[in-house]
């Protein structure tokens, strides 16, 4: 396997642009961009004038967006040698990475009891380590290069928690402490650290999760929580008020083309209102709003 060096971002410094200066040919990385947020991600920052590279394991799925010019990139986020060598690639092709967006993602639902714990450790390597391990291979190009921009899709459920998903919550969680610190640690060099808090939006995340949610049902003590959380997920109803894809694009736009952008965007249906709930109601308070939303016994 090819492996990079510092110096090779250091000789793409010659480059016309940076990150700094919002120029047309920044290097930009999407995972999860064979579905959902990742996939319209991916085509907001190509019209921005990015290279573009979106990476998914089902790279059937990334044909259109290679037909319209964007690399794909076959990638699973829980495979270091599959990790290294997407990165690899683009340092070879481009010669640096501007823009990382760490998207890629599940929800593994289930009562903390009933979800096996390896299932569990699988949840986080996808949503934490796959994600951490990514920004750890990137930020020393982007520390030569003196800039950067990393955005990681977290999720509303990265501030507040809602019954039989524990464990996706506790991912989420996570990637909002992670990213505090990466903020912190990657200001002195020049290299921006982003949340985005999606509400809810209309992608495949819903149906997978309550495939996930479905699957700890068998002999479950949880079965009347389970039918009214994974009905709640499959809900025609429910999802057409979620939001489109889009609403997140267009926000990870804007922060890739902010001056200074914001740490966090909250983004999508009900993200703020439910955010500020958390944040103003005492927890059994709280505890009761969303067993009213699921329709929960006392
Ligand atoms: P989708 O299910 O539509 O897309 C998820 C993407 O993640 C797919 O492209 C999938 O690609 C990729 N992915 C999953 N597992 C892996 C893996 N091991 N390695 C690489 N890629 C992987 O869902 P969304 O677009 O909605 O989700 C994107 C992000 O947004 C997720 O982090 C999700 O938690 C978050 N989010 C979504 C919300 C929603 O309501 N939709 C709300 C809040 C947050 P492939 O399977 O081909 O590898």
């Amino acid at each position: 396997m090819t492996t990079t060096t510092p110096n090779q971002a250091t000789t793409a410094e010659s480059s016309p642009t940076s990150s700094a200066d919002h120029g047309a040919t920044r290097t930009a990385l999407v995972t999860g961009a064979s579905s959902g947020i990742g996939e319209d991600t991916a085509r907001r920052l190509q019209a921005l004038g990015c290279i573009v590279y979106g990476a998914a394991r089902r790279t059937d799925r990334l044909q259109a967006l290679a037909a319209g010019g964007i690399r794909p990139l076959a990638m699973d986020v829980t495979d270091d040698a599959s990790v290294t060598a997407g990165v690899n690639r683009i340092l070879e092709e481009t010669g640096r990475i501007d823009i990382l967006v760490n998207n890629a993602g599940y929800g593994s639902y289930g009562a903390i009891e009933d979800v096996p714990i390896d299932e569990a450790r699988r949840q986080f390597e996808v949503n934490v380590f796959g994600l951490a391990r990514l920004t750890q291979l990137i930020t020393p190009h982007m520390r030569t290069q003196g800039s950067g921009t990393i955005i990681n899709i977290s999720s509303m459920g990265g501030k507040l928690t809602t019954p039989l998903g524990g464990w996706y919550h506790a991912t989420k969680y996570a990637v909002e402490a992670l990213s505090d610190a990466l903020r912190m640690e990657l200001r002195p060099f020049g290299i921006d650290v982003v949340v985005v808090e999606p509400g809810g939006i209309r992608t495949e995340w819903a149906s997978i999760a309550a495939d996930h949610l479905e699957a700890t049902a068998e002999g479950s003590a949880y079965a009347d929580q389970i039918r009214a959380v994974a009905g709640a997920m499959r809900s025609e109803s429910n999802n057409r008020r979620y939001s489109p894809p889009e609403v997140i694009a267009r926000t990870v736009g804007r922060i890739v083309t902010a001056r200074r952008p914001r740490t966090r965007y909250a983004v999508g249906f009900m993200a703020k209102p439910l955010i500020a709930a958390r944040r103003v109601l005492p927890d059994r308070a709280f505890d009761q709003l969303i067993g009213a939303a699921f329709g929960f016994r006392r």
